[in-house]
């Protein structure tokens, strides 16, 4: 300091030197009556000294707005005196009854002896700091509750992939309901989920699951007669096919007047969705959602809902669809079973009849006249014998019935005996067979074997209507005995070729003119391939020719 300047600052009032600071300060006295403010303190109040000076501090303007925040003040007047320094932010009342955040503090003033005699408040305007914080926070918040949603969103998306993928397999109505009362319940937290469904002359609903008395498959549904009126909101989703959202239970009440609640779900129940199961039209049913408490039921949950409704309702309906085709499946292999068994009886009787009186004629030296009509009757009760034992096979496989009987047999044997039986009855045809005269041992069923092979060489004759050669070639490869047989035919177009194992498929160049057929010979040939542990594969060009390859393991130890 420069000499002579302490003389210039003391010639400076005190109050001069406080109302030069842009912070408020002043001066209490010890027992809390403010003696001094300076003019920021006053200015920002629109106060004028009269207004506070000789006031208890506390009682001042700018605190007098609220008795909590002069009682903290009181608190930091008797820690003054007790001489502790406070500091709080604070909110004061300033001009036009604004409130205004400061930093406040309250701290003693002792004089030369120690003794505290006054107490200096001072404050300075944090209320920008604080509204920058608050719109940080806000911002924070927001954000945290956008990431929320966020997170939400990609849950319900991820839920709704499960609950598609769930419902893919879901095989039975009941599987349906199965699947989506439970998610919906886990996913939203849901007091009771109840899924109804139209009984089947659609003059009542029937609940078909729900989440606190689980039908089992065996348990008759339980009607509940259908208000189809929109009296009620069941009525209303039915007729509407538009989802109803009820907030609480006085909602419902003011919508609805006293509407009572089907079983299974608790009358006192408050958040309801209702959300309608439609496919191309038709409502089959409602799925409802209720909640102990009051729902709201935000947009996505809404969007949530409404897609796990459309979902419901198609797999309902592919469920329904596949029951239907699941009983006309089994009413048709039953009616296959039957029959080909009941008329497989009077057959035999009549080929048995036929084949002795075409014996007795031929050996009576009939003539043609007679013998040929005869022959014809044996040959056609023949084939009719044939179909039926396919159809019989056929539900044999259905039924899982179809036994194969093991043994050790020769391979190239049995193929030269088919060889010899077949090739007299060929006019256009020559059978040729191409194998190493060694014995090919095989363990398998031998009558089953044959089966397969008189089949294939049967459709290798009948769809080369032309005639020519048809090559059997026998050989082992590794652990296995492969039979190919080829003709010189129609061949197989190439998109049938991948269908030709499937029961009743014809390809569609044969579906026409004289190849008779049922189209179920290839399906049990593969499934015996198959029981014995083998394979079966087919190349063909369409026009030329086709070759069917069956490989069979020597023994049945893979
Ligand atoms: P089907 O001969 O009674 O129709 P199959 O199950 O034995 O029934 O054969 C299925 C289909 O495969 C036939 O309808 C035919 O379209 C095709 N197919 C089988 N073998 C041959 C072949 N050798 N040449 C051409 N097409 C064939």
């Amino acid at each position: 300091m420069q000499p002579g300047e302490a003389d210039i600052l003391h010639s400076f009032s005190a109050q001069a030197l406080l109302d030069s600071l842009f912070a408020f300060v002043g001066v209490v006295t010890f027992d809390g009556i403010l003696i001094e403010a300076n003019q920021s303190a006053l200015k920002v109040a629109g106060l004028q000294p009269s207004d506070v000076i000789g006031k208890p501090f506390h009682e001042t303007y700018w605190w007098s707005y609220d008795p909590d925040v002069q009682a903290e003040l009181c608190l930091a007047l008797a820690r003054g005196q007790a001489g502790e320094t406070s500091r709080y932010d604070v909110m004061v009342r300033v001009a036009d009854e604004r409130l205004m955040m400061i930093d406040f503090m309250l701290a003693p003033l002792r004089d030369a002896y120690g003794n505290i005699r006054y107490l200096i408040p001072s404050a300075i305007d944090v209320s920008e700091r604080y509204s920058i914080q608050h719109e940080r926070e806000f911002l924070l918040a927001r954000e945290r509750i956008a990431r929320q949603m966020a997170e939400q969103a990609v849950r319900r998306v991820e839920r709704l992939q499960t609950i598609t993928s769930a419902l893919s397999e879901a095989v039975t109505p009941l599987d349906v309901a199965r699947v989506v009362v439970e998610e919906v319940r886990q996913t939203l937290d849901a007091h009771q989920v109840a899924m109804y469904v139209r009984s089947v002359d659609g003059t009542a609903l029937e609940v078909l699951h729900s989440t606190n008395a689980p039908p089992t498959d065996t348990t008759a549904p339980v009607p509940i007669t259908m208000l189809l009126d929109t009296t009620h909101p069941l009525g209303e989703t039915l007729k509407t096919a538009l989802p109803v959202f009820l907030v609480s239970q006085a909602d419902r009440e003011a919508l609805y007047q006293s509407v009572t609640l089907p079983p299974p779900l608790a009358a006192d129940a408050h958040g309801l969705a209702l959300l309608p199961l439609e496919v191309e039209g038709q409502v089959m049913g409602v799925c409802m959602v209720s909640f102990a408490e009051p729902r709201q039921f935000p947009q996505d949950e809404r969007a949530f809902l409404w897609a796990i409704a459309v979902q419901c309702a198609q797999a309902l309906q592919r469920a329904r669809l596949y029951s239907t085709m699941q009983e006309a499946v089994t009413t048709r292999d039953h009616f296959i079973a039957v029959a080909s068994h009941d008329l497989r009886t009077p057959l035999t009787v009549m080929l048995g009849q036929a084949q002795l009186l075409d014996r007795r004629m031929q050996h009576a030296q009939l003539g043609e006249a007679f013998t040929r009509p005869i022959q014809a009757i044996v040959q056609q009760s023949l084939r009719l014998n044939r179909m039926l034992t396919s159809l019989l096979d056929l539900s044999r496989i259905q039924t899982g019935q179809l036994v194969i009987e093991r043994d050790w047999f020769d391979l190239r044997r049995l193929v030269e005996r088919i060889v010899a039986e077949v090739s007299p009855t060929l006019s256009r045809h020559t059978l040729e067979l191409l194998a190493t005269p060694d014995p090919l041992r095989i363990f398998a069923d031998e009558l089953r074997i044959e089966e397969v092979i008189q089949n294939i060489i049967s459709n290798a004759i009948k769809y080369s209507p032309a005639g020519g050669p048809i090559l059997l070639t026998l050989e082992q490869r590794d652990e296995h005995l492969c039979v190919a047989i080829s003709d010189q035919g129609i061949g197989i177009p190439l998109e049938a070729q991948q269908h030709l194992f499937e029961q009743f498929y014809r390809a569609a160049n044969v579906q026409h003119s004289s190849f008779t057929g049922l189209g179920i010979g290839l399906y049990i040939v593969r499934e015996i391939v198959q029981q014995h542990g083998g394979m079966i594969s087919c190349t063909s060009q369409e026009g030329q020719g086709t070759t069917f390859t069956i490989c069979l393991p020597l023994s049945d130890h893979n």
